[in-house]
């Protein structure tokens, strides 16, 4: 029998109680963390779609592990569950745990990297970004043409341009190649899904060329279930042994267990080669801790290999990608503008086109922003030209090219209602869609301003 309501995979055990609050109440936070929903208080949210990083709710068996865990210093035997599961999964003998995913880019790429290298991914996250470019090396973005078009369907909006990988390679001269990165899903380009063909291409070019391949897999698990469900060949295969595949095609990968692998905290690293895991090793030791705790406790161990287990459910999958998709095609059929397909984790909306007479120097993805904490409570975030927006030198902003709005959901932690609400708010975010006020800085950091930034609404006369 196919019913057509898909119920969330769980029952809950633990309640974490929201506050209600009024419009009234909002206001007053949203002034007081001066229009910059990152300096509101949490208790003063009442959906928090921020990010799904670090915001899973656990499952009674890890919170099991937690109890489990073993806190010797060397050979604890939740290192030892961990490195088997990752092993299983990935088939890379050599694994370290690290405290969070930018940990693990910034020992490997530190290593790979410096002045005179280049890096090629489907899209850097920034954090990925970041360290690439401090260690000196320069970080190049190329993924296909379809995936920067927010409207336009493709099935796999995150793959690569594998014949510009191709072309970039000779041009820079495969020896000055620091490594090719493929994000899976591309995080930064919509939660967008990478397809095994394409995988399978990028690593053909890599290996023709002798060019390492790294896997940046945070969200490994939601990108099989996209395969298993768009690529006709890998439909009676399971998500697991889909990502089996795709990690045999590469030379390491780099995880951020704060996602996929369902805990608060945590991360890995895995590379095959023996040299390379050598040079991580040290540097492990020397920031993370010993190989066989790196940044973590025993028991963020243990649950992180129960977690990395848990995630690959096919129950858990459909449900997660549905979940997602049903409040970003309900938006859709509203004719709220958005990033189309949706992606994995998260729904990003086109602020530009649902607010077109607020000007982009006014910054309507911000207004949106603040609109939806005001009408709703709910929590999300700009990633527009107050994330990436630069200025020239007569300080006029030079824009980010797209104005999104990320909601970004939490790994089974809101259920349908908590879905029914959000929609509802959006309803009435169309509906006061001419109340909606520009925003001016007021007061704006040097670096990563999104975060502390203080703002002002410009109230129309
Ligand atoms: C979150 C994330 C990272 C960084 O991981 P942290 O745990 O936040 O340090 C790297 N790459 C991608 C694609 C991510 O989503």
């Amino acid at each position: 029998m196919n019913y057509k309501t898909i119920i969330e995979p769980f029952k809950i055990k633990v309640v974490e109680p929201i506050k209600i609050t009024t419009v009234e109440e909002r206001k007053a936070f949203l002034k007081k963390a001066n229009y910059n929903t990152f300096l509101l208080n949490s208790e003063e949210v009442l959906i928090d779609f921020l990010t799904d990083s670090g915001t899973s709710a656990m499952s009674a068996d890890q919170w099991a592990g937690i109890m489990q865990g073993d806190e010797s210093y060397a050979g604890s035997s939740s290192y030892h569950k961990m490195h088997k599961t990752i092993f299983n999964l990935t088939g890379m003998e050599y694994i370290y745990p690290v405290h969070q995913g930018r940990a693990g880019e910034r020992i490997l790429y530190s290593l790979l990297g410096g002045k005179g290298k280049t890096f090629i991914s489907n899209t850097h996250f920034d954090t990925t970004r970041a360290n690439i470019e401090f260690s000196g090396a320069e970080a190049i973005d190329i993924v296909i043409p379809e995936g920067l078009n927010p409207m336009q369907y493709h099935p796999f909006k995150g793959n690569m341009d594998t014949e510009k990988l191709e072309k970039l390679i000779l041009e820079k001269g495969a020896d000055n190649i620091g490594a090719v990165i493929l994000t899976v899903t591309n995080n930064s380009g919509g939660g967008q899904p990478v397809s095994m063909k394409n995988a399978k291409e990028v690593s053909a070019i890599c290996k023709k060329h002798g060019v390492n391949l790294f896997l940046d897999c945070c969200r490994i698990a939601e990108n099989s279930y996209f395969i298993k469900e768009r690529e006709e060949e890998y439909k009676n295969v399971s998500s697991k042994q889909i990502a089996v595949e795709m990690f045999s095609l590469c030379d390491g990968a780099v995880m951020s267990a704060k996602k996929d692998a369902l805990v608060n905290m945590g991360g890995f690293l895995a590379v095959k080669n023996k040299e390379l895991s050598e040079s991580c090793k040290n540097l492990l030791i020397i920031t993370e801790g010993f190989t066989t705790y790196g940044g973590l406790s025993g028991r963020d161990m243990e649950a992180l290999a129960i977690g990395l287990e848990e995630v690959f459910d096919e129950g858990y999958l459909k449900y997660r990608i549905k979940s997602t998709s049903y409040l970003g095609d309900r938006l859709h059929a509203m004719g709220i503008p958005l990033i189309w397909p949706i992606g994995g984790h998260a729904v990003y909306i086109d602020a530009k086109a649902l607010y077109p007479n607020i000007p982009v120097n006014q910054y309507p993805g911000q207004s949106l922003v603040c609109q939806l904490y005001l009408l709703g409570g709910i929590r999300s975030c700009e990633i527009g030209s107050v994330m990436f927006g630069k200025y020239d030198d007569n300080h006029e902003l030079i824009p980010a090219s797209m104005e999104l709005v990320r909601l970004a959901i939490p790994r089974r932690v809101y259920t349908q209602s908590h879905i029914e609400y959000v929609i509802e708010v959006f309803e009435r975010i169309l509906l006061e869609k001419e109340k909606a006020f520009g925003m001016k800085i007021t007061e704006e950091p040097k670096f990563l301003r999104h975060f502390t930034s203080k703002f002002e609404p410009i109230y129309k006369a």
